[in-house]
């Protein structure tokens, strides 16, 4: 039966260090509308800002603001670190918003500037959910040299940053999408496999090598309306370790976002 990596502890401990550090830093969160998603996550980034100790600021624009509007928010912010939480309306340009906020405030790591500065290899802040994926195979001391990765989904915040920290770290990536033909063939040779795409039971234990290390970053519902990821729980006959959702991946995308401000 292999293992569940459950995230606490690593979160914990990157909270500790940053509480132990005595750094104070500050954060502007400016929301948009009123996506209920992102009340949620924007609660949780506020209490987690709270308990190292960073100060943060809430700017809550109405769903009518322009793009200019935001960008005046940002402007006027005297924060160390600054997110524009997303998903923003579709009449804002999204990437006018983005690139507006100051390469060394973007806490989400999202701006052109970082993007390019992480494909480099290059110091910069890295997006926080492959970060946080990075880290958990650190603390397990998993050699990511060499290894044969499997990384399904590929959007801009999740997929694509992460397949590029996995290239750089030497590891041979094949990244998949929606059009992939045959992805169990494609999953069944990973050492690793890392599902970032939002559907429940999208890995099953027929689509997985034995030993192989499962990283589940989905998060969706299950037929009882319970939280889960993208891969089977089935998959632990057969696998080396996978992390739970809830209390996997999610839990570094949170810690890994006050990790990068600590470095605003
Ligand atoms: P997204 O932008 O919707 O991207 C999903 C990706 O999955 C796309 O690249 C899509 O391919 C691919 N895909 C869809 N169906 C597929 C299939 N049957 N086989 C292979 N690939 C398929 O989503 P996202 O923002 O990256 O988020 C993905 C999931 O991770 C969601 O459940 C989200 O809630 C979760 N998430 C979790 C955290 C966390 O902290 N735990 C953070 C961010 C996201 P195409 O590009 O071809 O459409």
């Amino acid at each position: 039966m292999g293992e569940t990596w459950h995230c606490k502890e690593i979160a914990d401990n990157i909270k500790r260090q940053i509480i132990n550090s005595g750094v104070k830093k500050s954060l502007l969160i400016i929301t948009v509308g009123d996506d209920p998603a992102s009340k949620v996550y924007v609660k949780g980034k506020l209490k987690d800002c709270e308990e190292v100790g960073f100060l943060h600021r809430h700017v809550k624009l109405n769903n009518n603001s322009t793009t200019k509007d935001i960008i005046n928010a940002i402007n006027d912010s005297t924060e160390d670190g600054i997110i524009v939480q997303l998903p923003l309306p579709e009449h804002i340009d999204k990437q006018a918003v983005i690139s507006s906020i100051p390469t060394e405030k973007d806490v989400d790591g999202f701006s052109i500037s970082n993007v390019g500065s992480m494909v480099l290899g290059k110091q910069c802040l890295l997006p926080c959910t492959p970060a946080g994926v990075v880290e958990i195979l650190d603390y397990h001391n998993v050699d990511i040299e060499g290894k044969d990765i499997c990384v399904i989904g590929r959007s801009n915040i999740v997929g694509k940053p992460l397949t590029n920290m996995l290239i750089n770290r030497g590891a041979t990536v094949t990244i998949c999408n929606s059009k992939t033909k045959n992805l169990e063939q494609k999953t069944k040779l990973a050492d690793i496999i890392i599902s970032a795409v939002g559907k429940a039971n999208l890995v099953t234990p027929d689509m997985i090598k034995p030993d192989s290390i499962l990283i589940d970053v989905g998060i969706n519902r299950d037929s009882e309306g319970k939280i889960c990821g993208d891969i089977s729980p089935d998959c632990d006959k057969i696998a080396y370790a996978r992390t739970p959702v809830p209390g996997g991946v999610g839990l570094m995308t949170r810690a890994m976002l006050l990790n990068n401000l600590r470095y605003c």
